[in-house]
């Protein structure tokens, strides 16, 4: 069992640029721990100048990378994978220092988040062409997939190792080498991984950890540097969308893992026990901090009071406490803002109208708590049936037919993912396939799966991660024509 201070002690906090190296001028910013604010540690931050550093670096070893056979990279990756899986717990404790969430959710991202390294260690060998003949018989067509060269990756800090590690498997795999500059207040993690990486045999410069305070300024020169070949981000819509104008620029590759307003659609016929499990986890995995999570519950009329009652009889269950404790079912929030954001969404919607049937209200104290919420009756001008929660707090609206039950899912400028419950199959499919989302879950709460593509459509971006797809991301092509 490694201790708190051990942890903390073994995690490089200078920028990993081939190795652990300082902040031009010296530069370091707090990271804090969400359950009592605490600070944990002292990270280098970054200047626009270290960027360019570690771009540098990327650049000198992209062609090297990129020739080093697929099996020797999938096999770097595959010992990634093991240490990682190894290491499991080291990980799990640093996860919920700097970012809050209760230890077994920690865990869970561990197993997820090396899981990517696994799935791309076998997928780097699985890059095929094509040939064939030109059907006008004037010569032959080869079709070739390259790396696409050096990538920047922006992660956000909900999930501090798998948000990486979707990006980090599969660019590696397809011969990339990548720059992560991850989220200032969840920094850790990734500092950490970078030295596994290399303990594990990754080249130096094939992946640079970039920290800093100031995103915005440190990564410009990136998006200004014609050697960067591709952007990938995973944060919020607003964030998201200035990316892509400040990437035009260099016309670079552009993957947007954006935010989410999930609709969790109950039908009559469902089996409100097996729903109710499924709400469990689709509202407080990860604490309700993700993009994935229910952010609103649509429930038949039949249905709606018998849903309600169970689903607050089992979030009454919910223990809420720093995510060290063993006893804890769910964490601090990430910090203040947060805090004050999902308290506001909530008293917004009693303003208008909502019923609090569990929780509602923060307990206050050191630390950023917020308990397992649940309204009821919430009016459709309600903020929080549009805006993202990102928190414990399960709204809950009634509808009529299944027209108005789609339409209702809908009804949102998002497409990450919906939960649909039904047990009629005929239903199942037209509600899935009429639903404006890019990933949907029938009679399940948790989608996420390595093999799977993860990504969305609307305003929650373009792109995938994880599958077959997700290495498509990182290659182009290149059509070689033959007499
Ligand atoms: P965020 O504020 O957009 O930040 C994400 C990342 O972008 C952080 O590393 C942040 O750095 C950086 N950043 C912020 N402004 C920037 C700028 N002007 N230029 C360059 N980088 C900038 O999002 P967040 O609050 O960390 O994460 C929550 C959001 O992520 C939610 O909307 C959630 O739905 C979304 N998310 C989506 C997915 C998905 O797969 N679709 C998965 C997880 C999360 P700093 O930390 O220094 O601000």
């Amino acid at each position: 069992m490694v201790s708190e201070r051990e942890v903390l002690q073994s995690v490089p906090t200078q920028l990993w640029i081939g190795g652990p190296v300082d902040a031009t001028g010296g530069g370091t910013f707090p990271v804090h721990n969400p359950a009592d604010g605490q600070v944990l540690a002292e990270v280098a931050d970054a200047t626009p100048e270290d960027a360019v550093r570690a771009l540098d670096a990327a650049v000198a070893v992209q062609a090297e990378w990129a020739a080093t056979p697929s099996r020797e990279r999938g096999e770097i990756l595959r010992r990634v994978f093991d240490q990682l899986t190894a290491r499991a717990e080291e990980f799990a404790l640093l996860m919920t220092l700097e970012m809050g969430k209760a230890l077994p959710e920690s865990r869970n991202e561990v197993r997820y988040g090396a899981e990517f390294f696994r799935w791309f260690s076998e997928e780097a060998v699985r890059v095929h062409g094509r040939y064939l003949h030109a059907p006008s018989g004037t010569g032959r067509i080869m079709v070739h997939k390259q790396p696409v060269g050096p990538c920047l990756a922006i992660t956000p800090w909900n999930f501090p190792l798998a948000m990486g590690t979707r990006k980090i498997g599969p660019a590696l795999a397809a011969g990339c080498t990548m720059i992560v500059k991850p989220a200032s207040a969840t920094p850790l993690t990734m500092l950490a991984l970078a030295k596994l990486c290399s303990e594990a045999g990754l080249p130096d410069g094939v992946l640079s950890v970039i920290t800093s305070s100031r995103s915005g300024a440190v990564t410009q020169p990136l998006l200004d540097d014609p050697r960067l070949r591709k952007l990938t981000f995973t944060g919020s819509t607003e964030v998201g969308k200035k990316l892509v104008e400040k990437s035009a620029n260099g016309l670079l590759r552009t993957s947007m893992e954006l935010g989410g307003n999930a609709p969790f659609v109950v039908f009559d016929d469902a089996d409100i026990d097996a729903a109710v499990q499924g709400a469990m986890l689709a509202k407080l995995r990860n604490g309700g901090e993700a993009c994935t999570a229910a952010n609103r519950f649509h429930v038949q009329n039949g249905v709606l009071e018998e849903f309600t009652t169970k689903l607050v009889e089992a979030m009454s269950n919910t223990v809420l406490g720093p995510g060290t404790d063993p006893n804890t079912t769910l964490g601090p929030l990430i910090n203040e803002e947060q805090l004050d954001t999902v308290s506001e969404l909530v008293d917004d919607a009693v303003a208008v109208g909502a019923q609090v049937r569990l929780g509602g209200k923060a307990p206050g104290g050191p630390g950023w708590f917020y308990p397992a919420t649940i309204l009821s009756e919430v009016p459709a001008n309600a903020r929080i049936l549009r805006e993202e929660v990102f928190g414990p707090v399960a709204p809950i609206v009634g509808f009529d037919t299944e027209q108005e039950g789609l339409a209702a899912a809908n009804n949102t400028e998002f497409g990450l993912v919906s939960y649909v419950y039904t047990r009629d199959l005929d239903r199942a499919l037209r509600i899935a396939e009429g639903i404006e989302s890019g990933m949907v879950g029938i009679n399940r709460g948790v989608i996420s799966d390595p093999a799977a593509p993860f990504g969305g459509v609307k305003a929650s971006g373009f792109g995938r991660e994880g599958g077959i797809e997700g290495i498509e991301e990182y290659l182009s092509t290149k059509y070689i024509a033959l007499t």
